[in-house]
């Protein structure tokens, strides 16, 4: 236990007053901004780091998944419409079509083109995974994108600005102070919209919530590989692939099957790894601690690499990511809790507003209990540990930013709570936009009988 100390109030100045406010410009904060400005709403994001994009930029998170039901693109809107930009700039790429098709997408060939893009569906769990819709990116053409797009919308963007306290009265939030190195600096809003990840404002606010843990990582990038020599070792070798993959393995200490991915970049590749579990990614010592453990480990793995792996003879270290790679801290327990069973049994709600690949979000889910005005989008929305961790990859957090977006301007303009917020109008303004609302189930999906 550590010693308290009292720090004397200080007055902030209010810079800004924006009938939205969206405090974190990762994924869900992008779609949240972006879907309350196209819809008529004067928008501010604020963001602590320089620069837009969350764990998919300085994270360098390079695969956008979890978006589809077999055939169907589940998560469309403004995460396909990231998507299709940053193919125009050559910064993206997506399995052809004709890969992804029933006759295709589970063939041995199929699997040697995308497997080492990451673009199949992991929830399958027939050996190969089947190829589908997903996107392997660049994360300055994510950032890029971002910046493109707000500049088009108009939105007053306050990045170096770190949130530290909201501004509660009678139960409603009013705005937040964020610290700056011009000191204490509030804005004002109409709606907040809590996209953090880590729940900062709904839990400052005093909203109800757990804390919990997963894998941290320190994400990185290698360039000069060969990744075709790569490649032909793993498929024409596959004996001596594995037992050298297996020791490549025991050096990083935890990692997912495959631990290097190509990105857009020739001969660059990025590591979703290490796993460095038991660590809390609100813990400044265990950041710090994982920054080192991390490093360590990808430093012995280089040198193995560079002496024994085909491919990796040039390889060096372009980048470590400069966030840690954090997916699991503060849930919001809100006015309904996802659990995994309602992810796995894909059960159906009256009030969806979005969907993950076959899964369905209630928009109970972004409401806080006991503060108004406030909604909560991204991987610390409200579910159990076990559901987070089955519904938090990036284009599920951008659907639910953008139905947050949404929610916000509906609630406003008829002059409502969020509370409040009419869900028809949500869901048509979410098909409006070319997102999917999940109010039409797909033929899997389960029901809630009671509760709806
Ligand atoms: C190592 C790793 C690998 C992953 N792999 C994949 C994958 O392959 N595919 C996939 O789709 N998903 C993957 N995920 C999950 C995915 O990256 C996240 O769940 C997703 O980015 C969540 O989006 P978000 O907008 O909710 O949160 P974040 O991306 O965390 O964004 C939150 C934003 O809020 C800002 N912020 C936080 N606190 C404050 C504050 N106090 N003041 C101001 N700003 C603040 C942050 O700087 C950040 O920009 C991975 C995650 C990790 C960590």
């Amino acid at each position: 236990m550590h010693a308290t100390i009292h720090i004397p109030q200080r007055p902030a100045t209010i810079v800004d007053r924006s009938d939205v406010v969206v405090v974190g410009g990762g994924p869900a904060g992008i779609s949240a901004a972006i879907s309350a400005a196209r819809n008529g709403a004067s928008v501010t994001l604020i963001e602590r780091y320089p620069y837009l994009g969350g764990l998919a930029a300085g994270g360098m998170v390079l695969v956008l998944d979890d978006m589809v039901n077999g055939l169907e693109i589940t998560v469309q809107g403004i995460c396909t419409e990231m998507i299709e930009r940053m193919r125009s700039k050559n910064l993206c790429v997506v399995p052809d079509e004709n890969d992804r098709q029933i006759d295709q997408r589970d063939l041995p060939e199929s699997w040697r083109r995308w497997a080492r893009w990451g673009l199949f569906d992991f929830h399958t769990p027939t050996a190969p995974h089947p190829i589908c819709y997903a996107a392997a990116f660049d994360p300055d053409g994510f950032k890029q994108v971002a910046y493109d797009i707000f500049s088009e919308c108009r939105i007053k963007l306050r990045t170096h600005s770190w949130f530290s306290s909201a501004i509660v009265e009678d139960g409603v939030i009013k705005g937040v102070v964020c610290q700056t190195k011009s000191g204490l600096e509030a804005i004002m809003a109409g709606v907040v919209i809590d996209a953090t990840g880590d729940l900062d404002v709904a839990a400052n606010a005093g909203a109800s919530h757990i804390e919990d843990t997963f894998i941290l990582t320190t994400v990185s990038r290698w360039g000069g590989v060969d990744t075709e020599a790569a490649e032909r070792f793993e498929f024409e070798e596959p004996e001596a692939f594995k037992a050298l993959d297996h020791e490549a393995k025991r050096l990083i200490g935890g990692c997912w099957s495959y631990w290097w991915l190509k990105t857009p970049l020739p001969g660059v590749i990025w590591l979703n790894c290490p796993h460095m579990p038991k660590l809390s990614g609100l813990k400044v010592e265990d950041l710090a601690a994982a920054e080192v453990e991390g490093r360590a480990r990808m430093g012995r793995l280089m040198e193995f690499a560079r002496a024994k792996l085909p491919g990796f003879e040039d390889a060096y270290v372009v980048d470590f990511a400069p966030q840690t790679g954090v997916r699991q801290t503060r849930m919001l327990q809100g006015e309904y809790v996802v659990t995994k069973d309602d992810v796995m049994s894909r059960r159906h709600f009256a009030d969806t507003i979005c969907r993950g690949r076959d899964y369905y979000t209630p928009y109970r889910a972004m409401l806080p209990k006991e503060v108004d005005q406030l909604l909560v989008a991204g991987r610390h929305y409200s579910a159990t540990p076990q559901a987070q961790k089955s519904s938090r990859e990036i284009p599920p957090c951008m659907a639910m930013g953008e139905a947050a977006g949404i929610a916000a301007t509906v609630a406003l303009n008829a002059g409502t709570t969020v509370r409040k917020a009419d869900i028809k109008s949500i869901q048509k303004q979410m098909r409006a936009q070319g997102a999917d609302p999940g109010d039409t189930p797909s033929a899997n999906a389960s029901y809630l009988e009671a509760a709806e």
